[in-house]
């Protein structure tokens, strides 16, 4: 919830944080993430990250924020005129996030990698100015898909309106994967299309059986199917690995109460951790 302060801090935006902290958190229990094997916490229910944040800053310079690409397409996005400070220190904000808790890897999608580079940077800075404290995080991508795009194949992101939810309805994915932009340069039925480059090919790769995406490869290079009988069959694979998901995701909607009590405990124990981290580390500064 922090983070969203550098693109969106009006009262209006703030006042909507809590909502999707918890449809946040909601998405995690659906997919599987187990509370009591992974906390799962909220950022500013530890105060620390403030702390670390700032001791982080000293350690990494403005032309090297000014360099991490992702930062202006925020900017852009969020169409501010201006690069706001806070919004050139979200990485270093990540930094405290993925460093507090001694991570050893990340898992992040392609266009996040740069930050976790610069998470390595701030480490090795620090224990080469204040001694060992911080390991460096790996990256860690999904090896064939780590970056999915949105149906339009800009970002997916909930402001473009372009995202498939993991909370929408069957007819929802099918009408969302219906309008999926695909191979671009494939005009007609009967020109061969170039999987490679196509968005919804990306998305077979991950809710479609290894063979029957082979089988899609070769009949789309050979003009051999058509991209509506290619996007239902992707559509009811992903439907299908959705239903299990949104079953999950109901039995938590319906028990608030119990979402609630997740996030406090999570919270609890990630500030535990915070709070001997920061022993650590100001004894390591000796401030
Ligand atoms: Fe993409 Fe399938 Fe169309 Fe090929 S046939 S361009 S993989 S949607």
């Amino acid at each position: 919830d922090l983070h969203m302060l550098t693109t969106q801090p009006s009262r209006n935006q703030v006042s909507a944080v809590a909502g999707n902290v918890r449809e946040i958190v909601l998405d995690y229990l659906s997919v599987g993430i187990e509370p009591e094997r992974s906390t799962i916490f909220v950022q500013s229910a530890v105060p620390e990250t403030y702390e670390l944040n700032l001791l982080f800053e000293m350690l990494v310079s403005v032309p090297r924020l000014e360099r991490v690409p992702s930062l202006k397409e925020m900017a852009r996005d969020a169409s501010l005129e201006v690069m706001p400070f806070g919004l050139l220190g979200y990485p270093v904000l990540q930094a405290a996030d993925i460093l507090m808790y001694k991570a050893n890897g990340v898992p992040v999608g392609e266009d996040q990698a740069p930050h976790v580079e610069l998470t390595r940077e701030i480490a090795r800075r620090f224990n080469h100015t204040y001694g060992d404290v911080f390991p460096e995080p790996d990256t860690l991508l999904t090896a064939e898909t780590s970056k999915l795009l949105g149906i339009d194949r800009r970002k997916m992101s909930k402001s473009y309106g372009n995202a498939i939810f993991l909370s929408d309805s069957p007819d929802a994915v099918s009408t969302k994967v219906s309008r999926m932009i695909t191979d671009p340069q494939r005009a007609r039925r009967s020109d061969p299309g170039n999987p490679d480059v196509c968005n919804v090919f990306d998305f077979h790769k991950l809710y479609t059986d290894a063979d029957a995406v082979k089988t899609i490869e070769e009949q789309c290079r050979a003009a051999g199917i058509g991209c509506v009988e290619c996007k239902q069959k992707m559509a009811r694979g992903l439907v299908s690995a959705l239903e299990p998901i949104r079953e999950k995701r109901a039995y938590y909607e319906e028990r608030p109460e119990m979402v609630e009590e997740i996030m406090v405990e999570g919270s609890n124990r990630a500030r535990k951790t915070a709070c001997e981290t920061m022993e650590v580390v100001r004894a390591a500064i000796k401030i």
